[in-house]
């Protein structure tokens, strides 16, 4: 017998009120039962992303978001800033690349945050620069960006600050209109506790400014079409009917705990994982700003990283993810992001100290169950 426990970063565990709200009769989006349905997922998207904007619902996994922030935003030939730390980052250049925008990146080494202070340097010798791509969360390396030290440079420049909150968002604070962040993009299986299908996407007025002058073309991912069905409480397209209306039970569990309590509960749980690594002799990948919404961890010498995670998965049902790009079979990647507590944690510890143990890694057994516990207990 074998039970499935997801330790991922997207798609993250299901609560049951999501299931059962994806598991009901299916209505037409057309409806009055519908609109009081979106109405209300309007309103607390707001809450979420900490804005008076509009926040709008897309059809598509979060890249479709990305996808739309790139093409309403840019024009052929104009020049971007990409603030590059990861796999993720680097979808911002190749989206760029694909439109004809040219992006200019800052490479920054994977697990390292970025000081704001080169983002002002870059800006001041550029200033043609209309926007600045970053991330919030890099879930390939478990880097946490300085958003709010980035949206105090941007806010003193033409250019505008786009954030891939996709793996943040729901899991650590992102204010986006306290800190002057201008498009914010989101997915629904990350933070939100939603199977994938759904993207969001938030803008500023700043940089509704530059959607009206895109000339980047597009069609599925107009924002203007989008705003103007949002102003009627409506979706363009047919929107993913049933993962909506499981938003809307996401977001009322997310409302009753609070969005201060469940930014609590990442830290704790990301501090206690962050505690045991060191205790099985293993080191973090992410030292200097590590995202509370995923760990990501040096596979020891001597140990096959890629077997480590299969073994996990295929024998214990526990997944956790591995290395991504440069970076596959270096590590491995605990998501506490979502619908996680305390002691979903402390299974995936236990059964990596036993796969660790199986596969010949020396520590004492136990302790990094003890060291996490410890954390937890405060
Ligand atoms: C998961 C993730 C994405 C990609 O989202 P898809 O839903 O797979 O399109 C983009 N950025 C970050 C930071 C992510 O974690």
């Amino acid at each position: 017998m074998k039970k499935n426990y997801l330790l991922t970063p997207g798609p993250t565990p299901l609560p049951p009120e999501v299931c059962e709200a994806l598991s009901r009769p299916i209505i037409h989006h057309r409806t009055p039962q519908f609109q009081t349905v979106l109405k209300e997922v309007q309103e607390s998207l707001k809450a979420a992303f900490q804005t008076k904007n509009d926040v709008f619902i897309l059809t598509s996994s979060g890249t479709g978001a990305m996808e739309s922030a790139v093409v309403n935003l840019l024009s052929w030939g104009d020049k971007a800033l990409v603030i590059q730390g990861g796999k993720f980052g680097e979808r911002w250049t190749e989206l760029c690349q694909a439109y004809g925008v040219k992006p200019i990146v800052i490479d920054v080494e994977w697990g390292k945050a970025l000081d704001p202070q080169i983002l002002k340097d870059y800006l001041a010798k550029e200033p043609a620069i209309k926007a600045v791509f970053s991330t919030l969360c890099e879930t390939s390396t478990g880097v946490a960006f300085d958003i709010k030290g980035f949206a105090q440079v941007t806010k003193e420049t033409g250019a505008v600050l786009v954030v891939d909150a996709i793996s943040g968002l729901g899991a650590i604070d992102l204010q986006m209109d306290a800190w002057g962040v201008d498009v914010v993009v989101s997915g629904s299986q990350k933070g939100f506790m939603l199977p994938p299908g759904l993207a969001f996407i938030s803008v500023s007025k700043k940089a509704w400014k530059l959607v009206e002058e895109s000339k980047c073309p597009k069609y599925y991912f107009d924002l203007k079409s989008a705003k103007k069905a949002c102003d009627k409480t409506d979706t363009p397209f047919t929107p993913a009917i049933g993962i909506v209306i499981a938003l809307n039970e996401a977001l009322k569990m997310m409302k009753a705990e609070g969005f201060e309590n469940i930014f609590a509960r990442h830290k704790k749980l990301a501090d206690a994982t962050r505690a045991a690594m060191p205790a099985l002799g293993l080191s973090l990948f992410s030292t200097d700003a590590a995202s509370d919404a995923v760990t990501a961890v040096r596979v020891p010498a001597g140990i096959d990283g890629e077997k480590l995670v299969k073994t996990m998965r295929d024998e214990y049902g526990v997944t956790m993810a591995g290395g991504q790009g440069e970076m596959k079979g270096k590590l491995f990647r605990v998501a506490h992001m979502g619908y996680i507590s305390e002691f979903d944690i402390i299974l995936g510890i236990a059964c990596l100290e036993k796969v660790l143990k199986k596969m010949g890694h020396a520590f004492e057994l136990g302790a990094g169950v003890k060291a996490a516990q410890e954390v937890l207990l405060k």
